[in-house]
């Protein structure tokens, strides 16, 4: 794993006050994200690439207890039986993800930040999983070569941060 600081970012928007809402593509599902999110990066791990049919996934990582659901939902268990399973949340209309839910210890669930109402105020404090990242890409922030081996204390401290300085720049 290799870090590097934090580069100046450029003034944005402060995250709203919770509840945050979003939904799927179509509507049908909707959320409430009643707890503060700890962080928010993007994950180039081919699960999220697939996934998201994409480049990347964007995770707002929230604790476990800090989302409600609203409307009928499928559900997608990657990993059964690991310790480190994930619950995939879709939409049974359109398909569209919402959240992962993990079954670990860690108790935190990561909601796919492009379903917010609101994206004006998002920009990721780092990067998980670059060894599988696409090479156009250009990274910044806090990077890591695969899974943050301090439980996510790193980018937890820069989303902090971030946040302070969003709300004092005028
Ligand atoms: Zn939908
Ligand atoms: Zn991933």
């Amino acid at each position: 794993m290799s870090k590097q600081q934090l580069p100046q970012l450029p003034p944005m928007p402060p995250m709203p006050q919770t509840p945050l809402t979003g939904s799927c593509q179509c509507g049908a599902l909707r959320y409430r994200i009643t707890e503060t999110p700890l962080t928010l990066y993007c994950c180039h791990c081919s699960e999220c690439q697939a996934q998201a049919s994409s480049a990347f996934g964007m995770s707002l990582r929230i604790p476990a207890s800090g989302i409600e659901l609203l409307g009928e939902y499928g559900s997608f268990v990657r990993d059964p039986g690991k310790s480190n399973a994930v619950e995939g949340v879709f939409c049974t209309d359109c398909g569209s993800r919402v959240v992962h839910r993990g079954r670990g210890e860690d108790g935190s669930s990561s909601v796919k930040a492009g379903t917010l109402d609101d994206k004006s105020w998002l920009s990721p404090v780092g990067h998980i999983w670059v060894a599988s990242a696409q090479p156009w890409i250009q990274l910044d922030g806090l990077i890591y070569q695969q899974q943050p081996d301090d439980d996510y204390a790193a980018l937890i401290e820069a989303f902090r941060d971030q946040q302070a300085a969003a709300k004092t720049t005028p």
